[in-house]
């Protein structure tokens, strides 16, 4: 099969689709890779690296589109690229339809068939290729959430840490998922002291098996958030519930609660967010101040470390590409019922059921 792998075009977009070591796992099995000029070339990825395992370079994106039979991407496709989709092409990608009517209605036109990366499932009920950029997020918002409590950057001086003979700093997670538990390791190993909060009992058992005398675990109601928020120094939003927006935990009225210049991170932004005072930011601008507390809100995390976000998406996606490659997706998503939770858009029919009720078209 000949894949195609275009360069990202949304705005402060860096992944890439494949890395260079994917590129060698598809060349060994007889398979065509074709990765556009400078794909990956701002992450340590130049042609040069994906010449040498067996791509072929295109400077010309719509020689790509037209001759690939399967597209490989890390965003949803923007207007220009899914006008270049066409019938019997496969895309293989981040799309997020339901919230998106004019890219779902763009890909029916096209006639391709797009698997979706968030709706592929695996067999302990999770989202495999949603978890690698769930785990960088979490990591980061510690990381994001100790700078912004800098005063540099209008926070209230703390270091998350402590020193010798000064008490560390306090931190709450709201959500004990893949990003709240990522969270929480960092932040333990800065050596805050941390309290992760969830509605789910089976969850906070786990964790506290995991990382008993280390972590706080606290059922989530709104008292206990409020006891937790009232001496917290950085608060980290990571809740989810699927297919739902965020539920806003922390209101306007409770920030008056919390010391000025203490920060919030809501990492669940990308679901509306669970402060009600958070709105999207980009990495450009990633920090606004409400009611003295720094809010950190940027929907695409992952982004600022594009390099291991692109090695942890892909070591995730690689399996799939390759199943798709080898069997064709007709007999891949045949012998992989996850795999097949993937096919959103077929042949000009939301193949989703979520999506289609969603956006209202039959299913
Ligand atoms: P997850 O499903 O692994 O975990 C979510 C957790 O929230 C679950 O344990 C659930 O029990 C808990 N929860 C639900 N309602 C709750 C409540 N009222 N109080 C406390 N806990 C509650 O999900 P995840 O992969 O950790 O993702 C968390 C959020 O982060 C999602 O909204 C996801 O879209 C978002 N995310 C954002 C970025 C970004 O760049 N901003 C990147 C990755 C993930």
């Amino acid at each position: 099969m000949l894949i195609g792998v275009p360069k990202e075009i949304k705005n402060q977009e860096y992944r890439v689709g494949i890395t260079p070591a994917g590129v060698s796992e598809l060349t060994c099995t007889g398979h065509q890779v074709m990765i556009e000029h400078n794909a990956g070339e701002s992450i340590g990825f130049p042609d040069s690296a994906y010449q040498a395992a067996g791509a072929s370079i295109e400077t010309d994106v719509a020689v790509l589109f037209d001759k690939a039979e399967m597209i490989v991407k890390v965003k949803e496709p923007q207007p220009a690229e899914y006008a270049r989709l066409k019938p019997g092409q496969l895309l293989f990608t981040y799309l997020h339809l339901a919230p998106d009517p004019e890219q779902t209605k763009g890909l029916i036109k096209s006639g391709c068939t797009a698997i979706a990366y968030e709706t592929v499932t695996d067999t302990h009920g999770g989202l495999p290729l949603l978890a690698p950029m769930s785990e960088v997020a979490g990591k980061l918002s510690v990381q994001a959430g100790a700078r912004c409590l800098e005063k540099s950057m209008g926070g209230r001086g703390v270091l998350l840490g402590g020193v010798p003979g000064v008490e560390p700093g306090h931190v709450t997670i709201i959500g004990g998922g893949v990003v709240g538990e990522n969270a929480a390791r960092v932040a333990m190993g800065l050596g805050a002291e941390v309290t992760i909060l969830d509605r789910s009992v089976p969850r906070l058992r786990e964790l506290e098996a995991r990382y008993a005398g280390r972590l706080k675990t606290l059922y989530s109601t709104q008292e206990g958030l409020l006891n937790c928020i009232r001496r917290s120094d950085l608060v980290v939003g990571a809740v989810l519930i699927p297919g739902a927006a965020a539920p806003k935990l922390i209101t306007r009225e409770m920030l008056k609660e919390m010391h000025k210049g203490s920060v919030l991170v809501d990492v669940a932004i990308d679901q509306g967010g669970c402060f009600e005072t958070s709105r999207a930011t980009t990495h450009d601008k990633p920090v606004f101040i409400e009611e003295s507390i720094v809010h950190y809100c940027v929907a695409n995390m992952p982004g600022a470390v594009a390099r291991t976000a692109t090695l942890a998406l892909t070591h995730a996606t690689l399996p799939f590409v390759l199943a798709l490659a080898n069997k064709g997706w007709q007999q891949a998503i045949k012998d992989d019922i996850h795999l097949m939770r993937g096919l959103n858009i077929h042949a000009g029919q939301v193949t989703n059921q979520a999506v289609a009720e969603a956006l209202n078209y039959a299913y």
